[in-house]
């Protein structure tokens, strides 16, 4: 079978590794030119973990991870307000997790890739046929193919050539989020600890400790707003520049090409039509108030790859739906309504939390827990 895939992200790198180990001829084009070194720090667990164990890229995800000793909030003076240790929320999540950069991850399954992966390259055009998909690239040429995956993310332009506009589908949950990386030997020091987030209303910034003298900013904050700003960096430094702690100083060092994008969900009715389907965000974003966007694109990746080995493709795509969308259903349900626990919006809230971190010996509190922070929360 010859697939073409759109989207060298997560979703799509391990469906290509599923495909080719079932002897699948497999193209993967990634608009981005070179691999993406921008992003954030994944809490990856669930069934994620369990399908990457299986595909043997357990080693490598945690040679490349990191072991996050505990996550606390500090206030504006960068005093420890509450804090949950790494083995509790293990604990709380029931199993193998491993924290990584998104780019570690991609990294990892791009080293068990082999198929043909074209940078610099996207589906410009596709003639969905019933015997096959003619698949015309941006770089002038065509593929012709037995299967398109549109696996390029929360804003899929293949979900937008083949199911209709993006604001159909998009469910929009109230805040901004952003993340970069860089260098500062002080604010290393101070977060070196494990992973610290503002204790505060509408905004927060988390920070947290990288190899190699670096650290990771992660933000996110409310807005009624949906659409991405013209100049996110200014936006970032508008939006936080009144924090105290280290909030300034990581601001500072915030570079121009930052991670930035609305939190959102994508609820589609159906995730194939004719030769193309949809896989990841591209149909089932979660968002990362589910904390679990990484794990359900890999884990449904994989699914996925399995149907289509075992049945013929149009059976395949529907029982790979059938199979896998209740479970996502489910994960975008608890992360909406998860939102209060998210990012507190008021004094009274932001002390609830605070009691119910200082409360967490009760099981019930580890799982609320496990949910917010997951979040990255
Ligand atoms: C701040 C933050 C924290 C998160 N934390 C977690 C977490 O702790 N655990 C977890 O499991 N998940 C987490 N997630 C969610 C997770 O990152 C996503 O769900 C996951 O990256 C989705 O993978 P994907 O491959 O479907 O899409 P993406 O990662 O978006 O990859 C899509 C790829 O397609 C490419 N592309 C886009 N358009 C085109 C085009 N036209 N042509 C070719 N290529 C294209 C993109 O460049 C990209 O490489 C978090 C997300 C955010 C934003």
């Amino acid at each position: 079978m010859k697939v073409v895939i759109c989207g060298a992200g997560i979703a799509g790198l391990a469906l290509a590794v599923r495909l080719t180990a079932n002897g699948d001829d497999v193209v993967v084009v990634e608009r981005a030119p070179s691999p993406r070194t921008q992003g954030y720090m994944i809490d990856f667990f669930g069934p994620g973990y369990e399908a990457a164990e299986r595909m043997g890229l357990l080693p490598r995800l945690h040679e490349l991870g990191y072991r996050v000793p505990r996550a606390s909030y500090v206030d504006e003076d960068g005093r420890v307000r509450a804090s949950l240790g790494f083995r509790r929320f293990a604990r709380a999540i029931n199993g193998g997790l491993v924290s990584i950069m998104r780019p570690d991850l991609e990294l990892a399954l791009r080293e068990a890739l082999r198929a043909d992966l074209r940078f610099g390259t996207t589906v410009a055009r596709v003639d969905n046929r019933a015997d096959g998909v003619e698949v015309h690239l941006s770089d002038g040429t065509a593929v012709t193919a037995d299967l398109l995956v549109g696996a390029d993310g929360i804003h899929s332009p293949v979900r937008e050539m083949i199911f209709g506009e993006e604001r159909e589908f998009l469910r929009y949950l109230g805040f901004h989020t952003a993340a970069f990386t860089f260098e500062d030997a002080e604010v290393r020091a101070a977060v070196s600890g494990g992973f610290c987030l503002t204790d505060t209303i509408d905004r927060q910034m988390g920070l947290y400790a990288l190899r190699e003298g670096r650290v990771a900013a992660f933000t996110v904050h409310r807005t009624a707003d949906p659409a991405r700003p013209e100049n996110p960096t200014a936006t970032l430094r508008e939006v936080y520049g009144s924090m105290g702690w280290l909030v300034p100083r990581a601001l500072a060092k915030a570079p121009e090409d930052i991670y930035y994008d609305q939190v959102a969900q994508i609820e589609i009715p159906r995730w194939s039509s004719g030769r193309v389907v949809l896989i990841g965000d591209a149909c089932h974003a979660v968002s990362l108030l589910a904390g679990q966007g990484a794990s359900l694109g890999l884990a449904g990746a994989a699914l996925l790859a399995d149907e289509l080995r075992q049945r013929p493709i149009a059976e395949a795509l529907a029982a790979y739906e059938r199979r896998w969308r209740p479970v996502v259903e489910e994960k975008q349900r608890v992360a909406r309504s998860g939102t209060r626990w998210f990012l507190p919006d008021s004094r009274a809230r932001l002390r609830a939390r605070r009691v119910a971190l200082k409360l967490a010996r009760l099981p019930i509190v580890d799982r609320a827990l496990a949910t917010a922070l997951v979040g990255k929360l």
